[in-house]
């Protein structure tokens, strides 16, 4: 957080304006967005820390969950957003509008929200084909009819040729969180057990095959799912969940780093019980990647008690895509905010944030 400079205002001090005490820039690693700061690593928290949480700071913003909870009238909604850059426009498994809807619903699930409507806005780059915006809105449309959303509001705008990249994509949902649930990161207590839904890693591998022209190509299909029946199975049998978090860009050592940080508690994850592909670990050895890096968009974590995992456990491997399941790690009562990880050999160590992506515009 900024806070005003305490020694007096001077003439020429940089921090007065008009004789107003004005918050001192803070100072950035860089001095120019770079494709890093889209990461979703060191440089993305970088610019949320010291450019836009000081500048919006507010109770829904500092909660720093998948979207906003609100309250207005008699009921809770949950509100986010999300833009979409991917390279290349379509991959196996999925696209650019099957990502924007099924993240940007995954982001409400997260919350323990019913999503229910979304907007869609799209910068189209001149020359792009009317064809490849038809096949988009198409999956869109496909998508929101699987994960029972409407699409209820949009917008357009062109560049020139050469400003964009064929097309960029901006979803926004809104969803009905019901009385009683309470999921979030402030939820989050030692002895926490840590479950993943499923395999990590193929929504990245099979983008960048694509990307690269990789001998792998259509061997790995992205995992590109949404996870609103798993989320309403978990609260249908009246499971204490203390926190969701969906794996996107970064990973599941991402999502990880983000929660201790913000719960200021340690997590120890074993990678033993991290379930991840042969055709994926293959692949990310070729590239030299690290799966627990690799971006995701079906998948994600959740926090529960002791007593309800087992239990959580069963209802994800009834519903949760890319199953099975597993327990991965254990929350400790330890105030370091890091994330600890067992690997394969070797002793226990701290996992830490990339600077920024492995592979840039995987969504
Ligand atoms: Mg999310």
């Amino acid at each position: 957080m900024v806070t005003a400079s305490k020694t007096p205002a001077r003439a020429g001090d940089p921090h007065v304006a008009s004789g107003v005490l004005e918050c001192p820039v803070p100072i950035l690693e860089r001095s120019e967005i770079t494709i890093g700061h889209g990461g979703g690593g060191r440089l993305t928290e970088e610019l949320l820390d010291k450019i836009f949480r000081p500048a919006f700071s507010n109770p829904a913003l500092d909660c720093r969950h998948d979207g906003a909870l609100l309250r207005t009238g008699g009921e809770r909604l949950a509100f986010t957003t999300d833009s979409h850059v991917v390279s290349p426009l379509f991959f196996p498994g999925g696209d650019i509008g099957k990502v924007a809807v099924f993240g940007t619903v995954n982001d409400l699930a997260m919350c323990g929200a019913r999503p229910l409507w979304l907007s869609a806005a799209f910068i189209l780059e001149e020359g792009v084909s009317i064809d490849v915006l038809r096949r988009v809105v198409a999956s869109m449309k496909s998508a929101a009819e699987t994960a029972g959303v409407t699409i209820v509001t949009g917008d357009t705008k062109v560049v020139e040729r050469g400003k964009g990249d064929g097309l960029y994509v901006t979803t926004a949902g809104v969803g009905l969180v019901d009385e009683g649930v309470s999921i979030g990161p402030a939820r989050i207590e030692a002895g926490d057990v840590v479950i993943l839904s499923g395999d990590i890693g193929r929504h990245g591998m099979a983008v960048m095959a694509v990307r690269e022209g990789m001998a792998f190509e259509g061997a790995i299909e992205s995992d590109c799912a949404p996870l609103v029946e798993p989320v309403a199975a978990l609260l249908a049998e009246y499971l204490e969940v203390h926190c969701m978090r969906d794996l996107t860009r970064g990973g599941l050592a991402t999502a990880l780093i983000e929660l201790a940080e913000t719960r200021g508690l340690e997590i120890a994850v074993d990678e033993r019980s991290i379930p991840v592909t042969e055709e994926v670990r293959g692949a990310c050895e070729i590239l030299g990647l690290d799966p627990l890096y690799v971006a995701n968009e079906g998948r994600f974590i959740c926090f529960v008690p002791e007593p309800s995992a087992l239990a959580a456990l069963a209802v994800l491997a009834r519903s949760a895509p890319g199953g099975p399941p597993a327990i991965i790690g254990r929350v400790r009562d330890s105030s370091s905010g890091e994330v600890m990880l067992r690997r394969q050999v070797g002793a226990e160590r701290i996992l830490s944030r990339l600077s920024g992506e492995q592979l840039p515009r995987i969504c």
